[in-house]
Protein backbone atom coordinates (compact mmCIF):
# COMPACT_ATOMS: atom_id res chain seq x y z
CA UNK A 1 0.00 0.00 0.00
CA UNK A 2 1.15 3.17 -0.68
CA UNK A 3 0.75 6.22 1.20
CA UNK A 4 -2.15 7.56 -1.71
CA UNK A 5 -4.17 4.63 -0.25
CA UNK A 6 -3.70 5.93 3.67
CA UNK A 7 -7.58 5.77 4.84
CA UNK A 8 -7.61 8.96 7.95
CA UNK A 9 -9.90 10.12 10.97
CA UNK A 10 -11.27 13.63 10.96
CA UNK A 11 -13.50 15.14 13.11
CA UNK A 12 -15.70 11.81 13.27
CA UNK A 13 -15.03 10.21 9.45
CA UNK A 14 -12.88 8.11 7.85
CA UNK A 15 -11.74 9.05 4.45
CA UNK A 16 -9.11 9.03 2.20
CA UNK A 17 -6.12 10.82 3.35
CA UNK A 18 -5.99 13.39 0.01
CA UNK A 19 -9.51 13.98 0.62
CA UNK A 20 -8.89 15.05 4.58
CA UNK A 21 -8.97 19.15 4.46
CA UNK A 22 -8.79 21.39 7.96
CA UNK A 23 -10.02 25.17 7.65
CA UNK A 24 -7.30 27.47 7.67
CA UNK A 25 -8.62 29.15 10.59
CA UNK A 26 -7.83 25.91 12.12
CA UNK A 27 -5.95 26.51 15.54
CA UNK A 28 -3.85 24.01 15.13
CA UNK A 29 -2.45 25.86 11.94
CA UNK A 30 -2.60 29.68 13.18
CA UNK A 31 -1.40 28.98 17.07
CA UNK A 32 0.29 25.33 16.87
CA UNK A 33 -2.89 24.90 19.55
CA UNK A 34 -2.99 21.68 20.41
CA UNK A 35 -1.42 18.44 21.37
CA UNK A 36 -0.86 15.11 19.76
CA UNK A 37 0.01 11.45 20.78
CA UNK A 38 2.36 8.46 18.34
CA UNK A 39 1.43 5.50 19.76
CA UNK A 40 3.38 2.25 18.06
CA UNK A 41 1.35 -0.93 17.06
CA UNK A 42 2.68 -3.98 16.83
CA UNK A 43 1.00 -7.42 15.45
CA UNK A 44 -2.06 -5.00 15.11
CA UNK A 45 -2.02 -4.17 19.40
CA UNK A 46 -1.59 -0.54 20.43
CA UNK A 47 1.91 -1.08 22.34
CA UNK A 48 1.67 0.59 26.15
CA UNK A 49 -1.83 2.02 24.93
CA UNK A 50 -3.16 3.04 28.36
CA UNK A 51 0.13 4.89 29.03
CA UNK A 52 -0.62 6.85 25.53
CA UNK A 53 -4.00 7.44 26.22
CA UNK A 54 -3.27 8.75 29.81
CA UNK A 55 -0.74 11.61 28.28
CA UNK A 56 -3.29 12.40 25.82
CA UNK A 57 -5.43 13.21 28.38
CA UNK A 58 -3.08 15.08 30.23
CA UNK A 59 -2.04 17.28 27.71
CA UNK A 60 -5.45 18.07 26.55
CA UNK A 61 -6.51 18.71 30.43
CA UNK A 62 -2.80 20.93 30.41
CA UNK A 63 -3.83 23.03 28.05
CA UNK A 64 -7.29 23.27 28.69
CA UNK A 65 -9.39 21.45 25.75
CA UNK A 66 -12.04 19.16 27.00
CA UNK A 67 -11.02 15.43 26.19
CA UNK A 68 -13.27 14.88 22.86
CA UNK A 69 -13.93 11.34 23.62
CA UNK A 70 -13.93 8.61 26.22
CA UNK A 71 -11.54 5.97 26.80
CA UNK A 72 -13.84 3.74 25.09
CA UNK A 73 -14.25 6.03 22.13
CA UNK A 74 -10.29 6.53 21.65
CA UNK A 75 -10.05 3.01 21.49
CA UNK A 76 -12.43 2.17 18.93
CA UNK A 77 -11.03 4.81 16.95
CA UNK A 78 -7.56 3.87 16.87
CA UNK A 79 -8.60 -0.14 16.54
CA UNK A 80 -10.97 0.68 13.71
CA UNK A 81 -7.96 2.85 11.99
CA UNK A 82 -5.27 0.31 12.81
CA UNK A 83 -7.87 -2.84 10.67
CA UNK A 84 -8.00 -0.33 7.64
CA UNK A 85 -4.49 -0.80 7.05
CA UNK A 86 -2.52 -3.74 5.87
CA UNK A 87 0.44 -3.57 8.25
CA UNK A 88 0.69 -5.89 10.84
CA UNK A 89 3.12 -2.91 12.66
CA UNK A 90 1.91 0.51 12.31
CA UNK A 91 2.47 3.68 14.40
CA UNK A 92 -0.69 6.09 14.92
CA UNK A 93 -0.58 9.88 14.78
CA UNK A 94 -3.33 11.23 17.02
CA UNK A 95 -3.83 15.21 16.84
CA UNK A 96 -6.25 17.10 18.60
CA UNK A 97 -6.35 21.17 18.31
CA UNK A 98 -8.56 23.79 20.04
CA UNK A 99 -10.24 24.06 16.70
CA UNK A 100 -11.86 26.11 14.38
CA UNK A 101 -12.66 30.14 15.25
CA UNK A 102 -12.11 33.59 14.35
CA UNK A 103 -8.50 34.65 14.80
CA UNK A 104 -7.61 35.74 18.26
CA UNK A 105 -5.50 34.15 20.92
CA UNK A 106 -7.59 33.90 23.55
CA UNK A 107 -9.67 30.57 24.13
CA UNK A 108 -13.00 30.75 21.51
CA UNK A 109 -15.90 30.08 23.23
CA UNK A 110 -18.05 26.70 22.12
CA UNK A 111 -15.63 25.25 19.99
CA UNK A 112 -15.59 21.88 18.91
CA UNK A 113 -11.81 20.76 19.30
CA UNK A 114 -10.39 19.13 15.68
CA UNK A 115 -9.67 15.56 16.12
CA UNK A 116 -7.30 13.74 13.65
CA UNK A 117 -6.07 10.76 13.37
CA UNK A 118 -3.68 8.50 10.91
CA UNK A 119 -1.57 5.12 10.66
CA UNK A 120 1.37 5.02 8.91
CA UNK A 121 3.65 1.46 8.31
CA UNK A 122 5.49 0.86 11.21
CA UNK A 123 9.39 1.23 9.64
CA UNK A 124 12.07 -0.32 11.82
CA UNK A 125 15.41 1.11 12.44
CA UNK A 126 17.82 -0.14 9.82
CA UNK A 127 19.95 -3.61 10.80
CA UNK A 128 23.11 -1.33 9.70
CA UNK A 129 22.11 1.73 11.88
CA UNK A 130 21.24 -0.57 15.35
CA UNK A 131 24.70 -2.44 14.45
CA UNK A 132 26.74 1.07 14.52
CA UNK A 133 24.71 2.69 16.33
CA UNK A 134 24.16 6.67 15.38
CA UNK A 135 25.64 10.00 15.69
CA UNK A 136 24.32 13.04 17.96
CA UNK A 137 25.19 16.54 18.17
CA UNK A 138 24.74 18.62 21.60
CA UNK A 139 23.05 21.37 21.83
CA UNK A 140 21.35 24.40 23.90
CA UNK A 141 18.37 23.33 24.87
CA UNK A 142 16.05 27.14 23.62
CA UNK A 143 12.58 25.23 23.84
CA UNK A 144 9.78 26.80 26.56
CA UNK A 145 9.53 25.96 29.93
CA UNK A 146 6.72 23.50 29.68
CA UNK A 147 7.89 20.56 27.47
CA UNK A 148 5.99 18.00 29.51
CA UNK A 149 2.82 18.94 27.48
CA UNK A 150 3.22 17.05 23.71
CA UNK A 151 2.12 20.44 22.00
CA UNK A 152 2.16 20.61 18.34
CA UNK A 153 3.97 23.91 18.81
CA UNK A 154 6.94 21.99 17.98
CA UNK A 155 8.94 25.09 15.90
CA UNK A 156 11.72 24.13 18.92
CA UNK A 157 12.17 20.62 18.38
CA UNK A 158 12.40 21.01 14.69
CA UNK A 159 14.69 24.06 14.64
CA UNK A 160 17.35 21.38 16.77
CA UNK A 161 16.60 18.26 14.36
CA UNK A 162 17.14 20.45 11.52
CA UNK A 163 20.52 21.36 13.07
CA UNK A 164 21.33 18.11 13.66
CA UNK A 165 20.46 16.86 10.09
CA UNK A 166 23.13 19.56 8.62
CA UNK A 167 25.51 18.01 11.14
CA UNK A 168 25.17 15.06 9.83
CA UNK A 169 23.55 13.67 12.92
CA UNK A 170 20.68 11.61 13.29
CA UNK A 171 19.44 13.41 16.68
CA UNK A 172 20.49 16.47 19.14
CA UNK A 173 21.44 15.77 23.16
CA UNK A 174 20.26 19.68 24.63
CA UNK A 175 20.81 21.09 27.64
CA UNK A 176 19.94 23.57 29.76
CA UNK A 177 21.78 25.55 32.00
CA UNK A 178 24.33 22.99 31.91
CA UNK A 179 22.43 19.98 32.61
CA UNK A 180 21.09 17.00 30.09
CA UNK A 181 17.07 17.56 28.90
CA UNK A 182 16.36 15.40 26.12
CA UNK A 183 16.30 15.27 22.12
CA UNK A 184 14.65 16.77 20.10
CA UNK A 185 12.10 13.78 19.42
CA UNK A 186 13.50 11.71 21.93
CA UNK A 187 14.24 10.68 25.28
CA UNK A 188 18.28 10.54 26.59
CA UNK A 189 19.97 7.97 29.31
CA UNK A 190 23.53 8.14 30.06
CA UNK A 191 24.83 4.55 30.72
CA UNK A 192 27.93 4.64 33.30
CA UNK A 193 29.08 0.81 34.11
CA UNK A 194 25.75 -1.15 34.76
CA UNK A 195 24.21 1.91 36.12
CA UNK A 196 21.29 3.81 33.62
CA UNK A 197 20.70 7.67 34.28
CA UNK A 198 17.53 9.55 33.21
CA UNK A 199 16.86 13.09 33.51
CA UNK A 200 13.88 14.08 36.24
CA UNK A 201 10.54 14.01 35.19
CA UNK A 202 9.67 18.02 35.16
CA UNK A 203 8.75 20.63 32.79
CA UNK A 204 11.61 20.41 30.96
CA UNK A 205 11.49 17.12 29.23
CA UNK A 206 8.50 15.24 27.61
CA UNK A 207 7.83 12.13 29.74
CA UNK A 208 8.05 9.41 27.18
CA UNK A 209 6.09 6.37 27.03
CA UNK A 210 9.01 4.77 26.60
CA UNK A 211 10.87 6.26 30.42
CA UNK A 212 8.53 4.00 32.29
CA UNK A 213 9.32 1.14 29.91
CA UNK A 214 12.77 1.16 30.30
CA UNK A 215 12.48 1.60 33.66
CA UNK A 216 10.40 -1.50 34.03
CA UNK A 217 13.20 -3.09 32.13
CA UNK A 218 15.64 -2.35 33.84
CA UNK A 219 14.29 -3.81 36.80
CA UNK A 220 13.66 -6.69 35.14
CA UNK A 221 17.33 -6.88 33.60
CA UNK A 222 18.91 -6.02 36.47
CA UNK A 223 20.10 -2.95 35.59
CA UNK A 224 20.66 -0.34 38.19
CA UNK A 225 18.11 3.04 37.30
CA UNK A 226 19.66 6.52 39.25
CA UNK A 227 16.75 9.53 37.73
CA UNK A 228 18.45 12.87 38.73
CA UNK A 229 19.53 15.49 37.16
CA UNK A 230 22.80 15.08 34.59
CA UNK A 231 25.84 17.64 34.13
CA UNK A 232 27.06 17.65 30.24
CA UNK A 233 30.00 16.62 31.76
CA UNK A 234 28.45 13.34 32.61
CA UNK A 235 27.10 13.34 29.64
CA UNK A 236 30.88 13.22 27.95
CA UNK A 237 31.91 10.58 30.03
CA UNK A 238 29.38 8.33 29.47
CA UNK A 239 30.28 4.31 28.71
CA UNK A 240 26.91 4.76 26.59
CA UNK A 241 24.34 7.31 25.21
CA UNK A 242 20.78 5.36 24.55
CA UNK A 243 18.09 7.39 22.82
CA UNK A 244 14.35 6.16 23.24
CA UNK A 245 11.02 6.91 21.45
CA UNK A 246 8.21 5.27 19.82
CA UNK A 247 9.30 5.09 16.71
CA UNK A 248 13.25 3.94 17.01
CA UNK A 249 12.38 2.27 20.30
CA UNK A 250 15.70 1.73 22.22
CA UNK A 251 18.60 2.81 20.18
CA UNK A 252 22.71 3.28 21.20
CA UNK A 253 24.21 6.84 20.21
CA UNK A 254 27.61 5.84 19.37
CA UNK A 255 29.27 9.74 18.33
CA UNK A 256 28.62 12.86 20.32
CA UNK A 257 29.91 15.99 18.48
CA UNK A 258 32.45 13.97 16.43
CA UNK A 259 33.85 12.22 19.31
CA UNK A 260 33.07 8.38 20.04
CA UNK A 261 31.03 7.54 23.22
CA UNK A 262 32.77 4.92 25.33
CA UNK A 263 34.40 2.69 22.82
CA UNK A 264 32.32 4.02 19.33
CA UNK A 265 29.97 0.97 19.66
CA UNK A 266 26.43 -0.37 21.25
CA UNK A 267 27.60 -1.42 24.06
CA UNK A 268 26.57 -4.20 27.00
CA UNK A 269 23.09 -1.80 28.45
CA UNK A 270 21.74 -1.35 25.16
CA UNK A 271 21.67 -4.73 24.09
CA UNK A 272 20.04 -5.86 27.13
CA UNK A 273 17.52 -3.03 26.72
CA UNK A 274 16.75 -3.74 23.27
CA UNK A 275 16.50 -7.40 23.80
CA UNK A 276 14.18 -6.93 26.55
CA UNK A 277 12.41 -4.14 24.60
CA UNK A 278 11.70 -6.85 22.08
CA UNK A 279 10.67 -9.35 24.57
CA UNK A 280 8.43 -6.58 26.33
CA UNK A 281 6.88 -6.36 22.49
CA UNK A 282 5.97 -9.87 22.11
CA UNK A 283 4.69 -10.24 25.37
N1 LIG B 1 10.80 13.76 23.99
C1 LIG B 1 10.32 14.37 22.89
C2 LIG B 1 10.56 15.83 22.72
C3 LIG B 1 9.62 13.63 21.91
O1 LIG B 1 9.12 14.23 20.83
C4 LIG B 1 9.46 12.23 22.09
C5 LIG B 1 8.78 11.41 21.04
N2 LIG B 1 7.40 11.57 21.06
C6 LIG B 1 9.96 11.64 23.25
C7 LIG B 1 10.64 12.43 24.18
C8 LIG B 1 9.80 10.16 23.52
O2 LIG B 1 8.46 9.86 23.85
P1 LIG B 1 7.82 8.42 23.53
O3 LIG B 1 8.66 7.41 24.22
O4 LIG B 1 6.47 8.51 24.10
O5 LIG B 1 7.84 8.29 22.03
Amino acid sequence: MNDDAQTVFLNGEFLPLEQARVPVLDRGFIFGDGIYEVVPVYARKPFRWRQHLKRLGGSLQAIGITNPRDEAGWTELVHELIARHPWQDQFVYIQVTRGVARRDHAFPKDVQPTVFAMSSQFVPVADALRATGVRAISLPDERWLHCDIKSISLLGNVLARQAAVEAQAFECVMFRDGYLTEGSASNIWVVRGNTVFCPPRDRLILEGIRVGLVEELCATAGITLDIRRITREEVQAADELLLTSATREVLSITSLDGKPVGDGRPGPVYEKLYAAYQQAKAG
